[in-house]
C-alpha cells in the first residue's frame, strides 16, 4: 500500500561541519530539521517526528536545559512548526492521527504538544531509555523532558513489542522490519546508534518513489554515499559509536545496491533542498 510523502522543513540550528562530515570543514552550518508528513489510504494523516516548534524555546529557557540551546543554537520562526504548515493548507492538528518518533532528542519531538489526539509510535528501547531522565542528565541525551505529552505512555505504540517480517533482497543488509500497520505500506528497522531505539522507515510513495526516512542514522547523504564517518569528536555524543558505525556501513551497502532508493537523513543540505522541490506539497 502506497502513501504519499511531504517533507517540510521546521528551522534549523548551527554546528560545526566537520563534527558530522569526515573531512568537514571547521566552519559552522545550518543543520535543518526535516519533518515528514504522510498521507495513508486507512490511517489517514501522519508525521516523521516533528523536527523544531517554539515549545523547544520554552523546554530549553531553565538551566541546566539552556545549555542544550547554547551547544546548538536554534533558528525557527512559529510558521515553520508543522502544525502552523498544516494550518496554512486548512488542516487541523486533530487530523493527524499517528506520529512516528525516530528518536527522543529535541530536533525530533520539539512538536508532541501540538497533535494531543495522535497516537506516538516509537521503539520501547528508546523510550525507555529517555523516560524519567531530567536535569544534566536529560541534557546528555538530548533531550528536554518538557517536550513530553503528560499522557505519553497512554498513547504510545511500541513498534518493537510487535511482530517481526523478513525483508526481501532488495533491503539488503537490512533482513527484518516491523510492520506497524501489518500492510507493509511502512517498515520500521532499527537504526540504533546516534540514539538507542532510533528506528528508519522504508515506504513507497504514490508516485512510485522508494523512500527510506534514516532520521539521524547518517547526519548527510555524502556520508552515506561516500561512506564517510562523522569526526570522533561526533562520537561523544552518540550513544553507541560501534552501532552508529555498522548502521552508517548498512546505509552506504543499501545505497550502492539500490541506487534509485531515496534515502533521507533529516538534517542533510539535499534533503532540505528536497522538501522545497520534489517532496514538497503537490
Ligand atoms: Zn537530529
Amino acid at each position: 500500500m502506497n502513501v504519499t510523502l511531504t517533507l517540510l522543513d521546521t528551522g534549523f540550528c548551527r554546528q560545526l561541519e566537520a563534527i558530522s562530515l569526515g573531512g568537514g570543514r571547521f566552519q559552522s552550518i545550518r543543520f535543518h530539521a526535516v519533518a515528514g508528513c504522510m498521507h495513508h489510504p486507512d490511517h489517514g494523516l501522519l508525521l516523521f517526528d516533528t523536527g523544531y516548534a517554539p515549545h523547544f524555546f520554552t523546554a530549553a529557557a531553565r538551566f541546566p536545559y539552556s545549555l542544550y540551546a547554547k551547544a546548538t543554537p536554534v533558528f525557527t520562526e512559529r510558521s515553520q512548526c508543522v502544525k502552523e504548515q498544516l494550518a496554512s493548507k486548512g488542516i487541523g492538528p486533530e487530523q493527524v492521527t499517528g506520529i512516528f518518533i525516530s528518536h527522543f532528542h529535541a530536533d525530533h519531538i520539539a512538536g508532541l504538544h501540538d497533535f494531543p489526539g495522535a497516537r506516538l509510535y516509537c521503539f520501547r528501547s528508546a523510550y525507555e531509555e529517555v523516560k524519567g531522565l531530567k536535569g544534566i542528565a536529560a541534557v546528555r541525551r538530548g533531550f528536554l523532558p518538557e517536550l513530553m505529552p503528560e499522557d505519553f505512555e497512554e498513547r504510545a505504540i511500541f513498534i518493537d513489542d510487535g511482530p517481526k517480517i523478513r525483508l526481501s533482497g532488495e533491503y539488503h543488509p537490512f533482513e527484518e522490519a516491523y510492520d506497524p500497520f501489518a500492510d507493509k505500506s511502512l517498515l520500521a528497522v532499527d537504526l540504533s546508534g546516534h540514539a538507542k531505539g532510533q528506528f528508519g522507515l522504508f515506504l513507497r510513495d504514490t508516485q512510485d518513489r522508494d523512500i527510506f526516512l534514516c532520521a539521524d542514522a547518517a547526519w548527510s547523504s555524502e556520508a552515506y554515499r561516500k561512506h564517510r564517518p562523522p569526526h570522533p569528536v561526533a562520537h561523544l555524543i552518540k550513544a553507541d559509536a560501534a552501532s552508529y558505525l555498522r548502521n552508517l556501513r548498512r546505509l552506504h551497502e543499501l545505497h550502492r545496491s539500490w541506487p534509485e532508493l531515496y534515502i533521507l537523513p533529516t538534517h542533510c543540505p539535499e534533503v532540505h533542498e528536497l522538501s522545497k522541490g520534489e517532496f514538497a506539497w503537490s
